[in-house]
């Protein structure tokens, strides 16, 4: 059976190599083919040989991502190298599958891992463990048939094969009541798995036979021995040969037992299945001991007792090695969660650094912008200061230019106004002020007079003493004349040797009075006293400002200065340095200018009038 199992697997490995030489990557389809192959020759013999060709497989499948397929060639492995003892493998084997499940969220492949789990416990004789296994491979498969999705047939199985191993481990803790209540397949549907349903009922049947109820077991065996598994399952085999034998035992056939055994015993021999073995030994004593051949039974004993001691032997092997499997199991766990730690502590270190520079990374940006902006802020603020300063200093140098242009318009308005030769007001003066002096002249309760002086003769004192000394003259008779006047009257230098003089506020009688008085200042006055004194004299005009002429008719002060060169005249005619007034009535005259010229003479007043 192990040569054919063998050369299948040579085979398989044949056709898979085969198989992935031709294509680099096989699909999932192919893959899943040979993973049901493989088990399939498994099941009925754990071959070492199929190792290589397990693990390319798994190789594949890892290649295309098929998860599945990794975890169940793992857990076939797990199941192989339980098989040899190698426990402590098989474990962390049957735990890579139960990861792979996890990360899936697979349910049934949680429940297959699991399942092996307890299997390895039981052989482990550590049978607490194993029960929380299964307890949590019935939850499992609860949570299976919750779920809508899940295929039944699949729930059906695991609950098959749990109902199995649960029922196995009764008969290991000597629940034989238990376990024979465990193991049936009534509500089951078992269709597909007969091996499975098989090995459920040998196990039944070993519970009964522990009970000594071997009629109820006969059944059960008679119905096993017709299966085909135990033509392809050797382990099964030699195990229900072995049921059988103590049946046989139980019932009282002992030729039986011996001819059922004895095959049974010596087909152990090639093979690792100890247990039964000793198993065997022991039914093969007890039926010599009843045949009487107590020679048989006592060498049957001691073999038992040989076998059984080398199978405790293994079994404290495989405890230690199950020990040394959960010690390193556990230290890897642990070396993986300080390194887990360590990086979870890295990677929080590495996100604290980002933060810190991100941190100063903004800051340094809200500094450079606040430092952009305090400097906008400055440079406008220069910008306006300077502003303000040159539009001040533009306002100042702009006041400044103002006032230097007033007083040079002023400067100039009294060039323009005044005489240089004698520092008195001239005629463009008089007549840009005349209106504003004779606004004043019309409201005021007295006349105003206008007199015109003239030198007499200068022409000739021109003439005599030179030019200069008649500038000097001109200088001296203004300054004789003003020194005769009040502050209110104004004299102007009329041009020439000419002088107007205006008196407001005053009548004609005081008029008459202040030219007298100027005339005779003017005549006593000795013009040039430091080089060569010489007198002059001059004759004046006047008449008063406003002039009556008709009802209602005022004449203008252009008229009445007229008058007062037709007055002027007249003194020069009469011989000079003398003086003429016209003296007009309050009352209007009721004549035109031009009969008034006519008829001057009956108006004036004259010094030499006075004087006569
Ligand atoms: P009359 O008595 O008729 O007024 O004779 P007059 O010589 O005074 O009059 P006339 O009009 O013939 O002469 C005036 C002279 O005055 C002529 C002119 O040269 C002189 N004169 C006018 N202005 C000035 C001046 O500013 N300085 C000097 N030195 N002489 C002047
Ligand atoms: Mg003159
Ligand atoms: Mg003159």
């Amino acid at each position: 059976m192990t040569r054919l199992g063998a050369l299948t697997g040579w085979l398989l490995c044949l056709v898979f190599s085969v198989c992935t030489a031709a294509t680099e990557l096989a699909s999932p389809s192919v893959l899943e083919k040979s993973l049901a192959e493989l088990s399939d020759t498994l099941k009925s013999d754990f071959d070492l040989s199929l190792l290589p060709e397990l693990r390319a497989l798994r190789r594949d499948a890892q290649a295309i991502d098929a998860l599945e397929i990794v975890a169940q060639t793992l857990l076939l492995e797990g199941q192989i190298r339980q098989q040899y003892g190698d426990y402590q493998q098989s474990l962390i084997l049957h735990n890579d599958a139960l990861q792979l499940a996890i990360k899936r969220n697979d349910l049934a492949l949680m429940a297959q891992s699991r399942l092996a789990i307890a299997k390895l416990e039981m052989d482990l004789e550590r049978y607490n463990y194993a029960q929380r296994s299964l307890d949590d491979v019935h939850q499992l498969i609860t949570q299976l048939n919750n779920h809508a999705q899940t295929m039944p047939y699949v729930a059906q199985l695991l609950l098959l094969e749990h109902r199995l191993w649960q029922g196995y481990l009764y008969v290991l803790l000597g629940s034989y009541h238990q376990a024979v209540a465990e193991l049936h397949t009534d509500d089951l549907v078992v269709a597909g798995a007969p091996e499975l349903v098989d090995k459920l009922y040998l196990v039944r049947a070993w519970a009964l036979l522990k009970l000594g109820r071997f009629q109820q077991a006969q059944p059960i065996l008679n119905r096993v021995a017709q299966s085909d598994t135990l033509i392809r399952n050797q382990r099964m085999k030699i195990r229900f040969k072995l049921l059988q034998s103590m049946a046989w035992l139980q019932s009282g056939d002992f030729q039986q037992t011996l001819e059922t055994a004895m095959p049974a015993l010596e087909a152990t021999f090639a093979t690792r299945f100890l247990e039964e073995q000793a198993d065997l030994q022991f039914v093969l004593s007890n039926a010599y001991v009843q045949l009487g051949d107590y020679q048989l039974a006592h060498l049957y004993l001691k073999r038992y007792a040989l076998t059984k001691d080398a199978l405790n032997f293994q079994k404290r092997n495989n405890k230690l090695l199950q020990l040394e499997s959960q010690y390193a199991l556990a230290t890897q766990k642990q070396q993986l969660s300080l390194l887990e730690k360590d990086n979870a502590l890295q990677a929080q270190e590495i996100f604290r650094h980002q933060q810190i520079l991100e941190n100063t990374r903004l800051a340094q940006q809200r500094g450079a912008l606040l430092l952009i902006l305090a400097l906008a802020l400055l440079g406008f603020l220069y910008w306006r200061w300077q502003n303000k300063r040159y539009l001040s200093l533009l306002e100042e140098q702009v006041k400044q230019r103002t006032a230097e242009l007033d007083e040079r318009n002023r400067q100039l308005q009294a060039l323009s106004y005044s005489d240089s030769l004698t520092g008195l007001h001239n005629r463009h003066y008089f007549f840009s002020e005349a209106d504003k002096l004779l606004t004043q002249a019309r409201s005021a309760s007295q006349s105003t007079i206008f007199c015109l002086i003239d030198i007499d003769l200068f022409k000739q004192i021109n003439d005599s003493y030179g030019h200069a000394t008649g500038d000097l003259v001109l200088q001296q008779f203004a300054e004789v004349v003003t020194k005769e006047l009040r502050e209110q009257d104004e004299l102007v230098r009329w041009g020439g040797e000419e002088f107007l003089l205006v008196m407001p506020q005053t009548d004609m009688l005081t008029a008459q009075q202040v030219v007298e008085r100027l005339h005779n200042a003017v005549a006593q006055f000795s013009f040039c006293q430091d080089s060569q004194p010489l007198s002059c004299t001059c004759s004046i005009g006047f008449a008063a400002f406003p002039l009556r002429l008709a009802e209602a008719q005022l004449g203008s002060w252009e008229q009445v200065l007229e008058l007062a060169d037709n007055c002027l005249y007249r003194a020069k005619h009469g011989g000079r340095n003398a003086w003429v007034g016209l003296n007009l009535p309050a009352q209007p005259l009721g004549m035109t200018l031009q009969q008034l010229q006519q008829n001057l003479d009956a108006f004036t007043v004259s010094s030499t009038k006075l004087a006569g």
